[in-house]
């Protein structure tokens, strides 16, 4: 298991980028007799590769198990150190557990299952590539070429037994601001100051924990040329996340017509562009891969611990496509840092977890 996950940890793939991975599993897989298809997903999302599936046929209605192939920065040149069970890099890199943790346990179990031979259900591997950037890879996905109506996804950086049955949903906003240029210093009037009407927009945008249920955030700002330029553009870009979506609709009513507001008393032009950034779900107690998640976690005897989780992962783009998905804890921590580092024995329980889920049900 070491040797397997710092092999795929150190292969350097950042989103966009992730051929290398793609390649070295392509070879992997085949070399087992099974074959890997890649999807158009590269196309649609300007990466050099696109998502990879891996069906193994099996008994029973198919399970779907999925990780990401992107990581969040390079890991050229990884230094894996293992200490008292603890795998980290030298603190030079990410060490990557983030996913490829995640890529480990899948490819593990399943070097067992092809091994023993013994009854286990229809799979489906999906590797998605760039999560990091938004699920872009899952939102590309052809669901239609997926049979599995339940999936895995192992890219939770919590502890093993951990699972996130609840998410927000996410609305992105790109703000554009138009004005009209002119010489400052000699012509102000002909002017209309574009920063000048992002202002009140921006003041009227609540940020930080809005509420029990909301956050929301004012990312980037970009606009002006110089300092003797009255500025003509201006874009703002942010988010808001709630559990609450009549909260969702009113933040952005109330930023539309803040934006109206400014654009008629400056005489300029506002456009506010509102997208998805991912959709929320709920999984309650009895839903199937809940209940299978937490029996197979009380053999092993570990706890179960349902999250509520701010953050999107693939599962929010599989549960709005109508596929149950649980984004479950594989025991990394400090993800997307150089202090990033996961337990050799959480591997482990990773692909125990993978070895109890594929069992036929009975
Ligand atoms: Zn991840």
């Amino acid at each position: 298991m070491y040797r397997l996950f710092v092999d795929l940890a150190g292969i350097d793939a950042v989103s966009l980028h992730e051929k290398p991975i793609a390649d070295h599993l392509t070879d992997w897989f085949s070399r087992r007799g099974l074959t890997v298809e890649m999807d158009d997903a590269g196309q649609k999302c300007g990466s050099d590769c696109g998502n990879l599936l891996v069906r193994i046929p099996g008994t029973d209605e198919p399970l779907m198990l999925v990780a990401h192939l992107d990581t969040v920065a390079p890991t050229a040149g990884l230094q894996p150190i293992l200490e008292d069970d603890i795998i980290r890099s030298d603190g030079q890199t990410i060490l990557g557990a983030d996913n490829r943790a995640g890529v480990a346990v899948i490819l593990y179990a399943v070097e067992q299952l092809l091994a023993h031979k013994r009854p286990h259900r229809s799979l489906e591997l999906v590797f998605t590539i760039a999560e990091e950037l938004g699920m872009l890879g899952a939102l590309a996905l052809d669901f239609s070429s997926l049979q599995a109506r339940e999936a895995y996804i192992f890219d939770c950086s919590r502890e093993i037994g951990s699972y996130v049955f609840q998410t927000p949903t996410a609305i992105d906003f790109d703000i554009d601001f138009y004005g009209k240029a002119a010489h400052s210093g000699v012509n102000p009037e002909r002017g209309i100051n574009a920063l000048s009407m992002a202002l009140p927009v921006l003041q009227a945008i609540p940020v930080g924990r809005v509420d029990a249920k909301t956050v929301a955030n004012i990312g980037t700002i970009r606009g002006g040329q110089a300092i003797n330029v009255v500025p003509d553009q201006v874009e703002v870009t942010g988010e808001m996340r709630s559990f609450d979506s009549t909260t969702l609709e009113k933040l952005t009513q109330s930023i539309q017509d803040s934006c109206l507001q400014a654009a008629q008393k400056h005489n300029g032009r506002i456009e506010p562009h509102f997208k998805v950034g991912f959709q929320g779900f709920t999984l309650s107690q009895d839903n199937p891969v809940v209940e299978r998640l937490l029996r197979v976690l009380e053999r092993l005897e570990i706890s179960g611990n349902p999250l509520v989780y701010y953050g999107g992962s693939d599962a929010n783009v599989f549960n709005a496509n109508g596929i149950q998905a649980l984004n479950i804890g594989i025991g990394a921590s400090n993800p997307h840092s150089t202090d990033e580092q996961i337990a050799l024995s959480d591997l482990l329980s990773g692909a125990q977890i993978i070895q109890y889920l594929t069992e036929v049900d009975r």
